[in-house]
């Protein structure tokens, strides 16, 4: 009984084998399929090194015997930008396809250079002198503006990090000492205009310096200015910082007989810009503590002069709103208007903040060439009382510069204002800072209307009206 119940078991198994595990071997050895000897999955490189194709070795076949396939792919790879790419291939035989996905990881591993020109180095308790110093980095490019300093055990420590944050660092010996001067700014104007027995305030400046800080308190003012004596007087401010680094600056006043201080007011308002004479006039303005009135455009808009619109924001100015591209199809209609304008304002906005809402129209609310353009809608008609109904101001002008075409003569320009704002108790004057003849002349235009009791005043919400006559 037993030993035939052994005998059944033993034949089972002979059937499972016979039946499946030969058979099944078999199949496995000699079924044909695609194999894969070597595939990378994921291949690292470095950006901008050429990359090449890997599709590794992939065949087709049984065991014993296998064939080499075709392969195409799709994807491709820019190793001049950081990323991940995929790349897919397809391999072949005969009717067959087999598919594999492989992941490229173009990555910057080199960090950024670091130059120090420098040879011998300072540093006090409150910073570090700024030194040359340049960092280039194969992928970001110049990243100078992100070197960081930092003094550590009697070391200057330059380090800049790139954008895949690969990091640089310098070290350099450096002694503590003061070797900068302090930095002395006025309050107010360099030159000051007086009545005789006018009195002089004296608005003092500000110093500072790199290792002591603020140090106004320690200004030395020396100078006297006699308001009841006709003539030019000099103001010297001296600063020493505590190692004895000094600094001076002076002021001039102007004690004039005649009465000089009447209610006469310009406004310097220019158009079109900002440009690459800017700068140069907001130095101008600066020196005489004078502000104007700026109608900016977009038209010859770059990087640094959006930085002057700010600059001209901070130092007081007004920045009205002229137009975005200043071409005058923007007189279509009301929308065309309106959609320029808010562009404009929008831009102002982004760069200092401020909403302005006073404008100029381009050629004056008095133009005709609106005409050209607004298919007999009277377009100036509808848009002067527009602007207002939507809370902007506009202000056109009372006085022209002759920078507009008449002359390219700075000098032709001063003597005409200095002429038309002798007719009229408030003067608006036209001018464009994209002229380098008109900027020249506005140092002379402040300088007389100084000498002569003018006031200089920026145009502001609270200005009245200087309108033309609307004629279309
Ligand atoms: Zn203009």
């Amino acid at each position: 009984m037993r030993r035939l119940k052994k005998e059944k078991l033993l034949l089972i198994l002979m059937l499972i084998l016979f039946v499946v595990v030969i058979p099944l071997t078999f199949i496995a050895l000699f079924w044909p399929k695609f194999k894969v000897k070597s595939f990378k999955d994921v291949i690292i490189i470095p950006y901008q090194q050429k990359f090449q194709i890997e599709h590794g070795t992939i065949c087709y076949g049984n065991a014993f015997h296998c064939e080499d396939v075709e392969v195409e792919h799709t994807g491709n790879v820019d190793i001049t930008q950081k990323g991940e790419y995929k790349i897919t291939y397809i391999y072949k035989y005969k009717t067959k396809n087999y598919q594999k996905e492989q992941t490229i990881k173009v990555i910057d591993n080199t960090p950024p250079k670091l130059e120090v020109k420098e040879t011998e180095f300072y540093y006090c308790k409150n910073s570090i002198p700024d030194y040359e110093v340049k960092a280039w980095d194969n992928y970001d490019g110049d990243i100078t503006k992100n070197i960081e300093k930092k003094v550590e055990n009697g070391k200057i420590i330059f380090s800049v990090t790139d954008s895949s944050n690969n990091k640089t660092t310098i070290e350099k010996e450096a002694i503590e000492k003061d070797i900068e001067n302090p930095t002395i700014k006025l309050i107010g104007g360099e030159k000051i205009f007086l009545n005789l027995h006018e009195e002089y305030e004296e608005k003092g400046v500000t110093a500072l310096d790199n290792c002591d800080g603020d140090i106004s308190d320690k200004v030395k003012i020396e100078g006297n200015v006699d308001t009841k004596k006709e003539g030019e007087y000099t103001i010297k401010y001296t600063i020493q910082d505590e190692k004895g680094n000094e600094t001076s600056k002076t002021r001039t006043i102007i004690v004039a007989g005649k009465k000089i201080k009447e209610e006469k007011n310009i406004y310097l308002t220019f158009d079109d810009g900002p440009s690459k004479y800017t700068k140069e006039l907001l130095d101008i303005l600066k020196k005489y503590d004078v502000k104007a009135t700026f109608f900016v455009t977009n038209q010859t808009i770059a990087k640094p002069y959006e930085d002057l619109i700010l600059r001209a924001y901070k130092e007081g100015h007004t920045i009205g709103l002229h137009s975005y591209t200043h071409t005058y199809d923007i007189y279509q209609n009301e929308e065309t208007y309106f959609n320029d304008l808010y562009k404009i304002q929008e831009k102002v906005k982004n760069i200092t903040g401020y909403t302005s809402n006073i404008i100029r129209f381009p050629g004056g609310s008095s133009n005709t060439i609106s005409r050209n353009y607004d298919n007999n809608s009277h377009i100036m008609s509808k848009l002067t009382k527009s602007v207002e109904e939507k809370g902007f101001r506009y202000f056109d002008w009372n006085v022209i510069s002759g920078d507009a075409g008449e002359t390219t003569d700075t000098m032709e320009i001063v003597s005409h204002v200095i002429l038309e704002i002798g007719k009229r108790k408030d003067s608006m004057i036209l001018q464009h800072d994209i002229k380098d003849y008109s900027v020249k002349a506005v140092e002379n235009i402040i300088e007389y209307g100084l000498r002569n009791g003018y006031n200089f005043l920026k145009i502001t919400e609270e200005t009245p009206n200087f309108h033309h006559r609307v004629n279309n």
